[in-house]
């Protein structure tokens, strides 16, 4: 049985752990502090890019592949255990002036569900909208998934299929010798398996600067809200001025974000606390009556064009990355750790792999 050893237990090292040992393997996932709490938790859990015909190809595939593989992949987590991912579909409004050409070619090429709305379209769809934007698009097909939820649910599927997890324990180095990684040194202790896997997020280039493995994974942060509704006042994602709003299903709306290169500060600002504030109430007039009941910051793994990296260590056999989602690692996460496990088992690979291959290629623009 092979063994395989996880550095990072945010969503892509959850379902890669769950994809390998799903399909065999003895995986072993560890992570520095409790499981989920980093930039997977901090996110909106919109399963699809913002504005997603700004992204290379890359990016679209990878979301593409995933939004396909969700539906099924909630089933199969659920009837593991009874976690609810509130995965539902909220659709999304993407609002602005924006060409028309672009958007256009890249639903179609991506066979993306979008329809182009004014402003009575968008009255229909969203009453709650203050006028302030008359033309966009609609995006019906787009899920979100209350992300603390769906790692909780990760994390609990992944016990019940035998996964180990160990918590409160950094990595500290992978254990190289004569070109091979034997494991990962964590606590002063060597655990050994015959592949090691990087997926330790904004903190992943830590680990592989010191290996000749430059992915220029950085951390940018991400400020975000979160307001006490009424459930229904708010019925779908909405998207303009590179902010969004995102309504839960009890009522509470989650207003983010910003990108910010701070390196590892993950503070909150009391003015970014305002700007968002007043973005949403601009937005969505209801908003002025909410409850600010939380203000909070993620450091996602940025990497320049966001194309994340996944595949060998083009040096070190046995050592592998699934890292730098930067923006959209949620709904990246299935077809990742899918592709991760196709490329570790070698089997026939999902994606054209060579788009991901880490510490040359993710600086790439395709
Ligand atoms: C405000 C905000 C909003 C977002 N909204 C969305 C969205 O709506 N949709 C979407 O798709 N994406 C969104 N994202 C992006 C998404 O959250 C990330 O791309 C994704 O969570 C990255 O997952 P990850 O597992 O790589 O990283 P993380 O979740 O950060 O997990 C990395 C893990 O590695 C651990 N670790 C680090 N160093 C070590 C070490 N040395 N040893 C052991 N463990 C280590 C950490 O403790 C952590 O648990 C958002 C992010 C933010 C911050």
């Amino acid at each position: 049985m092979t063994s395989v050893i996880i550095a990072g237990a945010g969503v892509i090292g959850l379902m890669t752990a769950i994809e390998l040992q799903r399909a065999g393997a003895r995986v072993t996932v560890i992570d520095r502090q409790q499981a989920g709490r980093e930039s997977s938790w901090a996110g909106g859990g919109i399963l699809s890019p913002l504005y997603p015909w700004r992204y290379p190809d890359a990016v679209s595939r990878l979301a593409r592949l995933s939004q396909r593989m969700y539906p099924p992949l909630i089933d199969t987590l659920r009837s593991l255990s009874d976690v609810d991912p509130e995965f539902l579909p909220s659709g999304m409004l993407v609002l602005g002036d924006y060409d028309d050409e672009q958007p256009e070619a890249w639903a179609r090429r991506f066979d993306v569900a979008m329809e182009a709305v004014d402003a009575g379209a968008i009255r229909e769809l969203a009453p709650e909208l203050a006028p302030v934007l008359d033309r966009g698009w609609w995006f019906p097909e787009v899920h979100q998934a209350r992300n603390p939820r769906l790692l909780a649910l990760l994390l609990a599927a992944a016990r019940s299929l035998g996964v180990r997890l160990i918590e409160h324990s950094p990595v500290d180095s992978i254990a190289v010798e004569q070109g091979r990684a034997l494991g990962v040194y964590s606590a002063g202790q060597l655990h050994r398996a015959e592949h090691s896997i990087i997926a330790a997020g904004a903190w992943s280039a830590r680990l592989l600067d010191p290996l000749d493995c430059r992915t220029r994974i950085e951390p940018v942060r991400g400020q975000m809200l979160l307001l006490k509704s009424e459930p229904g006042r708010v019925r779908h994602i909405t998207l303009s001025e590179e902010r969004y709003i995102i309504p839960r299903r009890d009522g509470r709306v989650l207003v983010g974000s910003t990108t910010e290169h701070v390196g590892f500060d993950s503070s909150t600002l009391e003015d970014t606390r305002e700007q968002l504030l007043d973005y949403a109430q601009r937005n969505i007039p209801v908003l002025a009556q909410a409850r600010l009941e939380r203000h909070w910051s993620g450091l996602r793994p940025g990497t320049p064009v966001g194309i994340p990296a996944i595949g060998p260590h083009p040096r070190v056999e046995g050592l592998w990355v699934n890292a730098g989602h930067y923006r959209n690692g949620l709904v990246m996460a299935p077809a990742s750790a899918r592709l991760m496990t196709d490329l570790l088992l070698k089997r026939t690979a999902c994606l054209p792999p060579d788009d991901y291959a880490p510490c040359d290629a993710v600086h790439k623009k395709n």
